[in-house]
């Protein structure tokens, strides 16, 4: 039998906010330890949590940009548990009165056979909660640390339908549903400070049967790599158990990358009880239909939607569209680059092959990178006047990178620049000939084979600078001569 594997994840975004959800302390990243802290995010007895009206904002322009019905009237509830980076000993969440519920998000992903297709997945809710602190164990010999900063931070908790089928799906989902947060400057999605975060749930149901089998969530997860081989690891370890006649255990599982598998943290009888009730503090409240319209009209154009103007506009495909529009500052690069005078094909390739690979190489952001939009124009420009062949341009490219200089200068100051001169190519020419009778002869007699011999010959002796189109159409009259 065949099992199909039912994937729904939980992803926590941190809110791009200058205060805290429910107190006007800093959200400050790496300040020192529990220096943004009062008494409402400490949870003291007596302190008023107050709703900050930015946060509720950028929640809602996140409702809206994943097709989110917003809601008319909203409420918080207390979530209670007991964990030492929990001062209040609940957190503030929303339970059954979110600001956004149902919504969508359409995805384009591979299927197995490789080609490219759209799938929409489905938004169960997406609401607003406050960060816990941080419990800190590393280096300290005789207990642990615990920092308040965070505690308190806006997060929206996304949490989409059981409609991932393959990790694939669920990378895919992840890279789109990030490239539509970054776009509406809503946060900075930066998995490695924890302004990110994701949990997958997985389970694995016989194919054709339409009843969800028993899930396990996991958590750890801390890159999008890892959430889609967690995902593999997890449909693998429960198709064995169902395969021998064993149950899967609805359980909450932990990552271990180094190690590349999952283990039980606790199981559904250690699970909480959470006992949601409503926030007593915080009344519920009603959103005008005003406030949301004057939100929508601020939402720029989104990746999918720029993704298909660049197709229509500058004719690239769809595929490099859609790579172009992942990180919104790759696609403003592009769209600089174009405006600069660069043909739109020659701008994808060069940024898509070329630079994005010197980025990946050095880790960097495209916003951090030396060479600018109008510079790369400057390179494609050699290029395309056949100034420089393309081997030159790709080692210019990278000691633009690396220099910040423009494409003319390196190539002035390194005698880069191809010979078109006619003179000099003939004399190269009838060197290569000469040095080369037998290839000569070869050619003369038929053998197209030997030209490819001859051409090598006359681009060392112009250290590979001389016009290739030059090169072969003087090469053949001569030879024809
Ligand atoms: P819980 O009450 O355990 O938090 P929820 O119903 O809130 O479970 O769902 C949490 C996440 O798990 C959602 O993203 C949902 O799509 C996903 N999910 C629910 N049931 C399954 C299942 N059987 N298999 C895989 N994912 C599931
Ligand atoms: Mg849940
Ligand atoms: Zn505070």
């Amino acid at each position: 039998m065949k099992y199909e594997p039912v994937i729904g994840l939980e992803v926590h975004v941190q809110l791009k906010t200058r205060s805290k959800l429910f107190c006007a302390c800093s959200t400050e990243f790496g300040a020192e330890g529990n220096r943004h802290t009062c008494p409402v995010c400490l949870g003291w007895p007596g302190s008023l949590p107050v709703v900050n009206e930015a946060a509720l904002a950028l929640a809602i322009r996140a409702g809206l940009a994943l097709n989110c019905k917003v809601a008319e009237r909203l409420k918080f509830d207390r979530k209670n548990y007991f964990y030492p980076d929990l001062p209040k000993a609940y957190q503030i969440s929303q339970y059954d009165m979110p600001v956004n519920g149902k919504g969508e998000l359409l995805i384009e992903t591979k299927a197995p056979d490789g080609a490219l297709v759209e799938k929409t997945i489905g938004i169960t809710r997406a609401h607003l909660e406050e960060d816990a602190g941080k419990l800190l164990h590393e280096g300290i010999p005789d207990g642990s640390l615990v920092d308040y900063n965070r505690g308190g931070i806006p997060l929206l908790e996304i949490v989409s339908e059981p409609d991932l089928r393959s990790p694939q799906e669920a990378y895919d989902y992840l890279t789109a549903l990030k490239a539509i947060l970054q776009c509406i400057e809503i946060s900075d999605c930066d998995m490695e400070k924890g302004s990110l975060r994701c949990d997958a749930n997985v389970s694995v149901r016989p194919e054709g049967q339409e009843k969800f089998g028993t899930k396990a969530e996991i958590k750890n997860l801390n890159s999008f790599k890892m959430v889609a081989k967690a995902i593999q690891y997890e449909i693998d370890r429960q198709t064995e158990l169902v395969e021998s006649g064993e149950k899967v255990v609805q359980e909450t599982r932990l990552w271990n990358d180094a190690k590349g598998v999952t283990f039980s943290m606790r199981s559904k009888e250690e699970a909480h009880d959470y006992r949601y009730f409503p926030e007593p503090d915080l009344v519920p409240f009603t959103l005008s239909k005003e406030t949301v319209a004057a939100i929508r009209k601020t939402l720029p154009e989104l990746p999918r939607e720029r993704a298909k103007r660049f197709v229509r506009d500058f004719g690239i495909s769809s595929y490099d569209a859609a790579v172009l529009v992942q990180e919104k500052g790759t696609a403003e690069f592009f769209e600089a680059c174009v405006s600069a005078g660069a043909g739109a094909k020659a701008a994808s390739k060069w940024v898509l092959n070329d630079l994005l690979a010197i980025l990946n190489e050095k880790n960097s952001a495209i916003g951090d990178c030396l060479v600018k939009p109008d510079a790369l124009a400057g390179l494609i420009r050699l290029t395309e006047s056949q100034t420089i062949n393309s081997t030159t341009a790709k080692a210019v490219l990278i000691d633009m990178a690396a220099t910040g200089k423009s494409a003319d200068a390196i190539v002035k100051e390194k005698g880069l620049a191809q010979v078109a001169d006619t003179g000099l190519i003939e004399r190269a020419v009838e060197k290569a000939m000469a040095a080369n009778p037998a290839s000569v002869a070869d050619f003369r007699a038929g053998k197209q084979k030997a030209l490819g011999a001859l051409v090598g010959a006359v681009m060392k002796e112009t250290q590979g600078k001389a016009n290739p189109k030059m090169v072969n159409e003087i090469l053949l009259k001569k030879l024809s001569s």
